[in-house]
């Protein structure tokens, strides 16, 4: 049965060009666009640029440019990468367009109406001389913990800890440098707490779609579970209101009567992936209403990074159904990519530029292949891994694969005018080709890629085995002179040799489309590209072999890794303090402790109270910042690392005697997590560090 499929992929934030995580991401959804497709299946797959927000408004504004223009500037970019890379989005839109402004604000009008916006007051930083509300981001000042000058208004990048803006000391604007002022604003939330949405989303995480797949991969099912507090320990949902407006200056969407308020980025960007689509069937004379009426028959399917899953699985399907919406039918969640096992770096010269992979002549169906050979339907990183992708290119794809065509054609082209010819049964020849490239097709549906590709190489080694056990070159041998019989085994075993390459071409048509195509056209001499029931349809002639693809050259990989930048190293992403003497570290008493207790702390999204007994003959209350890494449940009962001798401080919630030990990266978009220290077994509370 025919199916129509809508499908998107996350839309790029346009202050950057495109990185190899957004390339990889659009292969990953365009091979399984392309599959699908040779199905029979209808697919529109649409992206646009993420276009609104403050990052990219004061980007504009110190480039002295309109956010327009800078959005511009990036859009103009993204067709070099995704032609270069043969990644065919049936449209390219933007969030800052006229279709978003009229389906956002209609959403947001229609949960209105339902009781789902709510307005509140609250308390925010504003910079007096910018005259605007500051995000985090762009407030610094002391750490309240550390007193580090210059930090972050919701992390200290020195000691780690993490706080609220209105924690900091001397807190400066780093737009303006003046000292930001509390001011109050009216802002909009929509609910996720009400009940309706805690019960749809329950419904919606664990439900199925028509196809009769589960919405979500298992481990994304189970992160939801937690938010929903529907995990193992059987807990309320604790879902909390989405604040969904800002305050003007804000290069954004207008909230409807409300003026000088606009929608979070957030909330807009999603509804980017409905714009894009609209402006699609418009271009087209499609009817966008009818292809996403709720409880038609389009299929709605998401491909995101890891990241983003709290946006895509609770605000996004909530949006649309309160809003009386076609909900999605399926999130495909994948991982981040690594090099050579660990993170992408620059300045370990790690970083793949996609670009420069083109211009240095590295083949995109290279990576394409690679990239597909690497892919599961799990929630997995990705190693990019140099030798690894030689190997596979030049050993699998030209070794098995290509090079089939150019051992078995060129007999063909020499002895038997280009015409090929089976002897024996072809039935069982077409049955076997038809079971190998169904059990391909379905993993690619199932985005089981790596075990696709696994099967098309097992495939092409039956192929290659068949071919030489029959000894062609022996055959050919004074062939010119040989009887019709003999003759005609040659034929064929080229002829078998060929049907299964062509099958093959068939198979890896979605990995690599342009090599296909040209398979197809030119040495078959098909008139358009491979469907999936081509597998096992037998060729009957075949053109002179020509070269289609070169190996790689070690030292392409080379050049594709920039020499990394001059800069001293800096582990954790930060330079080694200044040296200090023994006496000074003295100073410090650390102790072994245990957490006998630990507790969520009402009204503080960042800390955890722990108990901790030091074998002191009482227990000591501790606030740590780690909260994002870690569960109460998680702690209780661990031995661990506290600074004993800390002067205790007097916080709101309470006096904190002492500093539990965590380790974090610089950056904490290199790595957002805290890691508490833990001794080796043994430790007892109480003991000394040193
Ligand atoms: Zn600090």
């Amino acid at each position: 049965m025919s199916r129509t499929i809508f499908v998107t992929t996350a839309l790029p934030y346009a202050n950057g060009s495109f990185h190899i995580g957004h390339i990889m991401e659009y292969i990953q959804a365009d091979i399984w666009v392309r599959s699908m497709r040779m199905s029979g299946h209808t697919v529109h797959f649409v992206g646009a640029d993420d276009a609104h927000g403050a990052p990219i408004m004061l980007k504009a504004e110190s480039e002295g440019i309109t956010p327009q223009a800078l959005v511009a500037r990036y859009a103009s970019e993204r067709p070099q990468y995704l032609n270069g890379f043969h990644i065919a989005f049936d449209h390219w839109h933007s969030t800052d367009s006229a279709e978003n402004v009229a389906l956002s604000q209609d959403i947001y009008r229609r949960l209105k109406a339902a009781g789902f916006i709510e307005t509140r007051t609250i308390e925010q930083f504003y910079d007096p001389v910018k005259g605007m509300f500051l995000p985090d981001r762009y407030i610094k000042g002391e750490c309240p913990r550390c007193h580090a000058k210059d930090q972050y208004g919701d992390s200290c990048e020195s000691c780690g800890a993490v706080y609220s803006p209105t924690e900091l000391i001397e807190p400066y604007s780093t737009l303006t440098k003046a000292r930001p002022v509390l001011k109050s604003s009216e802002h909009f939330f929509f609910k996720l707490s009400d009940p309706r949405c805690v019960e749809f989303l329950q419904e919606w995480t664990t439900g199925s779609n028509a196809s009769g797949a589960k919405r979500l991969q298992p481990e994304v099912l189970a992160k939801t579970r937690e938010w929903l507090g529907a995990g193992a320990d059987g807990g309320e949902a604790n879902l909390a209101d989405w604040d969904i407006s800002r305050d003007e200056p804000y290069f954004g969407i207008p909230i409807p009567d409300a003026p000088g308020k606009y929608f979070y980025v957030w909330l807009d960007a999603p509804v980017g992936y409905l714009a894009s689509l609209k402006a699609y069937c418009d271009k087209q004379g499609m009817d966008f209403d009818a292809l996403l009426a709720p409880g038609g028959s389009t299929e709605q399917v998401h491909f995101i990074g890891k990241d983003i899953v709290y946006f895509h699985a609770l605000f996004w399907p909530a949006m649309l159904k309160f809003s009386g919406r076609k909900t999605p039918d399926a999130l495909h969640v994948h991982g981040f990519i690594t090099v050579s096992g660990e993170k992408m770096s620059k300045s370990r010269g790690t970083g793949i530029s996609p670009l420069r992979y083109l211009e240095i002549g590295m083949n995109a169906e290279w990576l394409r292949y690679y990239i597909a050979a690497k892919l599961n339907s799990h929630v997995e990183d990705l190693d990019f891994n140099p030798e690894d992708f030689i190997a596979r290119v030049n050993s699998d794809l030209i070794g098995k694969y290509v090079n089939i065509a150019s051992r078995a054609a060129n007999f063909i082209s020499k002895h038997f005018d280009g015409k090929l010819a089976y002897l024996g049964d072809t039935e069982a020849l077409q049955e076997q080709l038809a079971q190998v490239a169904e059990k391909v097709r379905a993993d690619f549906e199932l985005r089981e890629y790596g075990r696709a590709i696994r099967g098309i190489m097992a495939h092409a080694d039956h192929i290659n085995q068949a071919f030489d056990a029959a000894q062609p070159w022996v055959m050919a041998k004074g062939i010119a002179s040989a009887g019709e019989e003999q003759k005609a085994a040659l034929q064929n075993v080229c002829s078998r040799a060929l049907a299964g390459f062509k099958a093959l071409s068939v198979m890896l048509a979605p990995v690599l489309p342009a090599l296909a195509a040209r398979v197809a056209q030119e040495l078959f001499g098909a008139a358009q590209g491979y469907m999936w029931a081509d597998a096992a349809r037998l060729p009957t002639e075949v053109a002179p072999f020509k070269h289609l693809m070169q190996r790689v050259d070690p030292k392409m990989l080379d050049e594709l890794f920039e020499p990394p930048a001059e800069v001293p190293p800096a582990p954790g992403g930060c330079p080694i303090a200044e040296t200090i003497d023994i006496k000074d570290f003295a100073k410090v008493d650390l102790r072994i402790a245990r957490i006998v207790a630990c507790e969520e702390v009402e009204g503080s999204d960042k800390l955890l109270r722990l108990i901790l007994d030091l074998d002191e003959g009482r227990h000591r209350q501790v606030f740590s910042g780690i909260k994002s890494s870690y569960k109460p449940a998680d702690l209780v009962g661990k031995l661990t690392v506290l600074v004993a001798n800390l002067a205790p401080r007097k916080m709101r919630f309470g006096v904190s005697e002492g500093m539990v030990l965590s380790a974090s990266h610089n950056d904490a978009s290199v790595d957002p997590g805290l890691y508490v220290l833990e001794p080796w077994p043994g430790a007892r509370p109480g003991m000394r560090i040193g």
